[in-house]
């Protein structure tokens, strides 16, 4: 008789979005002449840049033709997109990365979900919190996390590191020793950055302590201040301590189209095991999880057109961060987040627990944002906004709250 796996059963509750989407549900099904403007969810809106469209267009032509076909993708990804990646990500910003460190993927989701499986099951991981729940969940599948707690919402085998108001959302060094460390900056859900000294801090640490930082950069495009870092390995002495996950999804707009790619560096090792080769028998290795087309398709991104168009795509989501934000200090709001990420994180008035502005924001002004709480104890009294929208849905929006 076959088992399941039995630590799946440990997730608790529903998938924070599949709860929003249900409340939102019923409440237009009870008021169907109201119209509801969604500045919660993490998915962009605005169309692929003609640049890409223009290069899947022409990758798919290619298919169509024998001499110019492409079957499985190499194992790490095609050299054009690794070499693009090495130059425009990491040599122009002073990174020693080599296009053979670069392994491309279907996604970061996925990445940060499975790079967890070369790790032994007894380490014991330290997250960001709150953050994006995908760190957590995959290792409690893996049964890497303990006991589930459901008064305090924590498990026992987590090392909870509290980004808050009082650290500026960067978290401080964890009492207890971790093994991995997941760093997500620009953060989820707080939009929060961290300084290139602060960075280093970390990396000198994992160093020291023997242990391996997931970093994940998915919101690097987003960052306008000069003192943050767009990659971990900006920092001295990260090729030995830190794994790099990128995506093309906040930057591009390949949410649907999926592309990313995670970074192991051949310095990085347990003993004499390295940590590359490991990787390079993951999951999906011979297919890589991104076809030809959408590897051509990522290449234009790095093209000087692409670029320029891209920049405007980021500009047009930051516009609508500025109007959150700024919106919401006039209405009288404590708010952060919105400078180097498309998220803004706003304290949430009168007490109310996260889950109490929801349907509070939701009833009182038909607008859905995502409960703090949902990315992790310290995220209670905490509410997300998302810069994703359109423009005009922002701007009114704004209105509302600032009516309530
Ligand atoms: N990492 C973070 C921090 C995210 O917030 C998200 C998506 O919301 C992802 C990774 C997922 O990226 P991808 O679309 O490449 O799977």
């Amino acid at each position: 008789m076959f088992k399941v796996n039995d630590n799946y059963l440990k997730l608790p509750g529903s998938y924070l979005f599949s709860t929003i989407g249900k409340k939102v549900k019923a409440y237009q099904e009870a008021h169907p002449d109201k119209e509801i403007i969604r500045l919660g969810i993490g998915d962009v809106t605005q169309p692929l840049a003609p640049v890409i469209i223009q290069a899947l267009h022409k990758a798919v032509d290619e298919m169509g033709d024998a001499a110019t076909f492409h079957g499985y993708a190499p194992d790490l990804g095609y050299e054009f997109l690794r070499n693009a990646i090495a130059k425009n990500d990491y040599a122009d910003r002073g990174c020693q990365i080599g296009a053979d460190e670069i392994f491309v993927s279907d996604g970061a989701k996925c990445d940060s979900g499975n790079i967890q499986e070369i790790f032994s099951v007894d380490n014991k991981i330290a997250v960001c919190d709150p953050v994006y729940p995908v760190y957590v969940d995959t290792n409690v599948m893996a049964g890497r996390t303990g006991v589930y707690d459901p008064s305090s919402e924590t498990w026992s085998d987590v090392i909870y590191m509290p980004c808050t108001a009082e650290n500026d959302f960067v978290p401080e060094l964890p009492k207890e020793t971790p093994d991995l460390i997941y760093l997500c900056f620009p953060n989820n859900p707080t939009g929060s950055a961290i300084t290139k000294e602060q960075l280093q801090v970390w990396v000198d640490y994992a160093n020291k302590v023997g242990a391996v930082i997931i970093y994940d950069a998915a919101y690097e495009a987003y960052i306008s201040e000069e003192n943050v870092p767009h990659s971990i390995y900006e920092c001295q002495g990260a090729r030995t301590c830190a794994i790099e996950l990128r995506s093309f999804s906040k930057n591009a707009g390949f949410t649907g189209t999926r592309l990313g790619f995670t970074v192991v560096p051949k310095d990085l090792k347990s003993g004499e095991v390295s940590l590359h080769s490991l990787w390079a028998r993951r999951h999906g290795t011979k297919y890589n999880g991104a076809p030809y087309i959408v590897q051509k398709a990522g290449e234009a991104v790095y093209s000087p057109e692409g670029k320029e168009q891209l920049r405007n795509q980021v500009a047009y989501y930051m516009n609508n961060a500025r109007v959150i934000k700024e919106g919401l200090q006039e209405a009288g709001y404590t708010v952060a987040g919105g400078v180097n990420a498309p998220y803004i994180w706003l304290k949430t008035p009168d007490k109310m627990t996260s889950w109490e502005f929801f349907d509070f924001l939701l009833e009182k002004g038909n607008v859905v944002g995502t409960p703090g709480s949902g990315f992790g104890p310290s995220g209670e009294g905490y509410f997300r906004l998302t810069a994703f929208g359109s423009y005009e849905n922002t701007v009114a929006a704004l209105e509302r709250i600032k009516k309530l």
